[in-house]
């Protein structure tokens, strides 16, 4: 059995790892076990601040490590909100809410038309051995969809309510958890990222 630390302090993205990577003989420990602090994601890429994040929780703890960034793309708005989607209304607000920063998308596309709304969300998921590690292994997810006049649902987090599926006429708020999994950008850089790691551990 190997140990990875996840440079997460989310505990919803902990038990999906831990459980999918249990049967890999890979046991998954949160890095608030080992006090690591947060560090600074000055990346302008997911690519950059999923490392940025592996790459500190490595040095702390000394043990390989995996860390995510995720995002949405909005089309009309050139990319944005992209790496800054968690803190898109701090304009507005120190420490913006999931609302906030959906109410400041939704103003921002006041006048854009459905056609026109196109967006994708992006999860970047890296695997670094150790701090030094010159070959990080890099996994990317995309999930296609447009946004909503208005928001839509209760499940899931930041924008779900406004993220909409063309084919599943819904909002990604109104999909259940398991579905979701199997189709967002996290659930295909896991499934990505567990294929690789099952071969370089073999
Ligand atoms: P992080 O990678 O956990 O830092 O997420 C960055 C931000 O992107 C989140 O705070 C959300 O605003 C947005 N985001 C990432 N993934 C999702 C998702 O699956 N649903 C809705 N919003 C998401």
């Amino acid at each position: 059995m190997s140990t990875i630390v996840l440079a997460t302090g989310n505990q919803g993205k902990v038990k999906e790892l831990a459980s999918l990577l249990a049967t890999h003989q890979i046991e998954i420990v949160p890095q608030s076990d080992f006090d690591v602090p947060d560090v600074a994601e000055t990346g302008t890429t997911f690519v950059e601040n999923a490392i940025i994040k592996a790459r500190h929780a490595a040095k702390i703890t000394g043990l390989p490590a995996i860390a995510d960034d995720s995002g949405l793309e909005v089309d009309a708005l050139n990319g944005a909100p992209g790496v800054y989607s968690a803190r898109y209304a701090s304009d507005i607000n120190d420490n913006p809410s999931d609302d906030d920063n959906t109410n400041k998308l939704l103003k921002a596309l006041k006048n854009t038309p459905k056609t026109e709304r196109t967006a994708r969300f992006h999860c970047v998921l890296v695997y670094m051995k150790h701090e030094n590690d010159p070959t990080p292994i890099i996994c990317h997810g995309v999930w296609q969809g447009s946004i909503t006049l208005e928001k839509q649902g209760e499940q899931g987090f930041g924008y779900d309510p406004v993220f909409w599926q063309k084919d599943l006429q819904m909002t990604s708020a109104q999909l259940p958890r398991e579905i979701k999994n199997k189709l967002s950008h996290r659930g295909q850089a896991l499934a990505a990222l567990i294929k690789k790691l099952a071969i370089t551990q073999a």
